[in-house]
């Protein structure tokens, strides 16, 4: 029973919770700069920040994995005990809270970051979320500080509390107020948790998409005999290719390549060189737009990817051919190809 819970536990703990924290709400709306209300600005920030976060969790190419909770995300009003208790009570591993700063002198600016320790965890999280947010916006870099703020004290895990800018400030409001900058702030605070963790700086969505597919398997299909494996000339991909003498008849090697997106993809190939190679093999590529035949001289750039050119591609299966047809007297080489997404 104990190895049992103990999978359990494991499976549970690959997650790691994170409480964003929304400054004010409701009857309170922060403070009041322009036409702008630090309640507002926050609660979009910190939407946009978990809508980051959730992204990254579910593209497992890169970052990290999150369970994000939440102390509001409507125009609530929430009291301060009531956030960290909130966070407390759910076992959060982490506690993000965003703020508008505001003074009486209209002159101040700029982006500052507070735990209640200058060391330790909080602090390492403190400092990331700061050095993210200035690399972002160009205000004025007013560093990681201490407080005792509510919030920071009261909660149990690794806290600290940003403060994005001045909204007492009309330059800093520029930031403050749009849409497009809280959403690049949003991912600054997401890079600094992932930083905080470990891991590179991350944006979900960008990994590369890369599929190969070799002269092996269900997925290459050869039309009769005639194809013959072969390993004599070197440089080949896996553990052979396939060749066959060039003829006036149908009797195409087919890669079937199943996409996980579609976009528009190029799309190289790979044979090895000898003499008596096509130097017209005929690479016939079936995209969104018909089939585009591409001829390609094997009798030199054998050994490397070479591309037979950039196609729009739907999600799923599709297939490159290499026909035989073409000037008889040599040898097409099927070995592998490969389609990188652009
Ligand atoms: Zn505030």
């Amino acid at each position: 029973m104990a190895a049992t819970f103990s999978l359990l536990s494991g499976s549970a703990s690959a997650q790691t919770k994170i409480c964003v924290d929304p400054g004010h709400g409701g009857t309170d709306p922060g403070a009041v700069g322009g036409t702008q209300q630090e309640a507002t600005n926050v609660l979009d920030t910190g939407l946009r920040l978990r809508n980051f976060l959730n992204a990254d969790t579910a593209d497992t190419a890169g970052g990290g994995s999150w369970n994000v909770i939440m102390t509001r995300t409507t125009d609530a009003s929430v009291s301060l005990s009531g956030r960290a208790s909130f966070a407390n009570t759910n076992g959060a591993a982490r506690f993000m809270s965003i703020h508008n700063n505001a003074a009486t002198s209209t002159a101040a600016t700029g982006i500052e970051t507070f735990s209640t320790s200058s060391t330790g965890t909080s602090a390492d999280l403190r400092n990331k979320v700061q050095e993210e947010a200035v690399a972002v916006w160009p205000l004025a870099n007013r560093g990681g500080k201490t407080a005792n703020y509510s919030v920071l004290v009261n909660t149990s895990m690794p806290a600290e509390l940003h403060e994005m800018g001045f909204i007492s400030n009309s330059g800093d409001r520029t930031y403050l107020g749009s849409a497009t900058q809280r959403d690049i702030h949003a991912r600054s605070e997401m890079h600094a948790l992932q930083r905080h963790y470990g891991f590179a700086k991350y944006n979900p969505g960008t990994a590369a998409v890369v599929v190969t597919q070799d002269n092996t398997g269900a997925n290459f299909t050869l039309g009769s005999t005639a194809w013959f494996p072969g390993t004599s000339v070197p440089g080949y991909v896996g553990a052979n290719y396939h060749a066959r003498a060039t003829q006036a008849v149908s009797d195409p090697a087919t890669w079937t390549v199943s996409l996980p997106s579609g976009g528009t993809y190029r799309v190289d190939a790979w044979w090895t060189t000898a003499t008596n190679r096509s130097a017209t093999a005929p690479y016939q590529v079936t995209h969104t737009g018909g089939t585009t035949t591409v001829n390609r001289n094997q009798q030199v750039s054998g050994g490397s990817w070479q591309s037979l050119g950039n196609f729009s591609f739907n999600a799923g299966a599709n297939t490159v051919r290499l026909s035989c047809w073409t000037t008889v007297g040599f040898y097409v080489v099927a070995d592998a190809v490969r389609f990188t997404k652009l």
